[in-house]
């Protein structure tokens, strides 16, 4: 990271209560929070507009809290104490108070319109409202601590703030504004950081079990299971893709998988708990398609093409034979495959393709009620550049939003209170 010259010519024009650094879900609802508390505040975002990762989040449709079980990685209890200082009933007000009005899919919340955009159209107004200097295509290189503050320079010359909350997000999908900047920022103030790696990422696996899915969707159970036999399943839809397997139940297991694991689709689950079962009413469909290609056993159940991969995995030639011609012990292993489809895990994507990323700044180091350093006074964090990760769902947003609300609300006071850091 540049040391800030303190030569530098360039004096700031003012000085700022709160200067944020991001833009996206934490940085915004901040910047809100605070000046709804009285600080004047600068909000400083690299990206040519503010929320890039809002409004490409939930394929548009924003999936922004989730009123179920918190479903949260790295330091799940951190996340749990965010969620109590600022509860979900209290997120769901600070949203419709500020013109956003919500719509529920089960678990899941998102704006009314189910269009992101409707988040950022609250967001950005009442930026406006509350004379929040908003500076966009601002990369900040440095900071500083200061006697009084921080210093935070770009190419456009240095600002100082009595305050600094750093909502850089994480590293992944460089494209919506992805980097690991805030890591540095947060280091140079002591802070532990964890090693980011990809969360919610798809998986790549061997060619050969993929071969000729590309582009198909399935609906079935998906298990990752260590060498060591430990097993995470998911239930839901996989996406079959040219390297491998995507969809959110894929993806979801993307944090945990590692090279030499293996994932086993059980494509029945929703009729059958295993194999025998199944057995039972495929050996039935011997009569019926008797003339017909091994495929045709498990027409209904799945798409002809993943039949056909079923049958190959099997152990099955797949050359002109017909299911009259299979003997009991073939139709056996064609059941048992189709519980148990087996892939070889390569690795995942990487963070340029995973959601979110996982490891960062350690959250023990921060008061969860105001998201102030322990190391550092007036120093703040909130969001995905700290180490927790959750699940698909909203639980991502959520925690950002919450933490971005508590740090922009409270941190006046705690720094009032000069209760700000040990
Ligand atoms: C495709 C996709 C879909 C997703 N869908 C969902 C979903 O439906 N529900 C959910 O809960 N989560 C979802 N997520 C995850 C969620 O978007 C993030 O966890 C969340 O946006 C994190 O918020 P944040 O404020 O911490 O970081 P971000 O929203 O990433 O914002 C950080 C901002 O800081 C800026 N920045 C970084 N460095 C600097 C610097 N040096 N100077 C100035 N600015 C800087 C970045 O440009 C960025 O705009 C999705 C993510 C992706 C990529």
């Amino acid at each position: 990271m540049n040391q800030i010259n303190p030569n530098e010519p360039k004096m700031p024009n003012k000085r700022w209560d709160l200067i944020i650094i991001g833009g996206g879900a934490a940085g915004m609802a901040a910047a809100v929070a605070a000046a709804e508390a009285g600080d004047r505040v600068l909000l400083l975002e690299a990206q040519e507009k503010i929320g890039k990762k809002v409004l490409a989040s939930g394929n548009g449709r924003c999936n922004l809290m989730n009123t179920g079980a918190l479903k949260y990685y790295g330091n799940p209890e951190f996340a749990g104490q965010v969620l109590n200082r600022l509860p979900r009933e209290e997120l769901e007000r600070f949203f419709r108070a500020h013109g956003l009005a919500l719509a529920s899919e089960g678990e899941r919340v998102y704006p009314g319109t189910f269009q992101a955009q409707s988040v950022l159209t609250a967001f950005k107004a009442f930026l406006e409202m509350l004379a929040v200097d908003v500076r966009c295509s601002v990369r900040v290189e440095a900071i500083e601590k200061t006697a009084g503050g921080f210093r935070v320079r770009k190419k456009e010359g240095w600002d100082e703030g009595a305050r600094l909350l750093i909502a850089t997000g994480g590293a992944a999908q460089p494209k919506l504004g992805g980097n690991e900047c805030g890591y540095a920022f947060l280091r140079r103030f002591g802070h532990t950081i964890h090693a980011p790696f990809p969360a919610l990422a798809p998986i790549m696996t061997d060619r050969k079990g993929i071969s000729g899915l590309s582009g198909i969707r399935a609906r079935g159970t998906i298990s990752l299971v260590h060498p060591d036999g430990e097993r995470r399943t998911e239930s839901g839809e996989i996406l079959f893709t040219e390297y491998g397997v995507s969809g959110i139940c894929a993806m979801q297991l993307g944090r945990f998988a590692r090279p030499g694991d293996r994932l086993e689709i059980h494509f029945l689950s929703r009729w059958f708990r295993d194999a025998d079962e199944a057995r039972a009413d495929i050996e039935g469909r011997r009569q019926v398609f008797r003339r017909m290609a091994p495929e045709y056993l498990l027409n209904g159940y799945v798409m002809p093409k993943v039949s056909f991969a079923i049958c190959k995995q099997a152990g099955l030639a797949m050359r002109g034979e017909t299911i009259g011609e299979l003997t009991e012990e073939q139709i056996r292993a064609v059941c048992e495959t189709a519980c148990r489809y087996t892939l070889q895990v390569q690795e995942t994507r990487g963070l340029s393709e995973a959601q979110v990323t996982a490891g960062g700044a350690d959250p023990e180091e921060f008061d969860p009620g105001t998201m102030a350093s322990k190391k550092c006074p007036g120093l703040y964090a909130a969001g995905e550049v700290l180490d927790v990760d959750g699940d698909c769902g909203g639980f991502n947003l959520m925690f950002a939003f919450a933490g971005g609300i508590l740090a922009g609300r409270n941190g006046r006071k705690a720094t009032q209170k000069g209760d700000d850091g040990p």
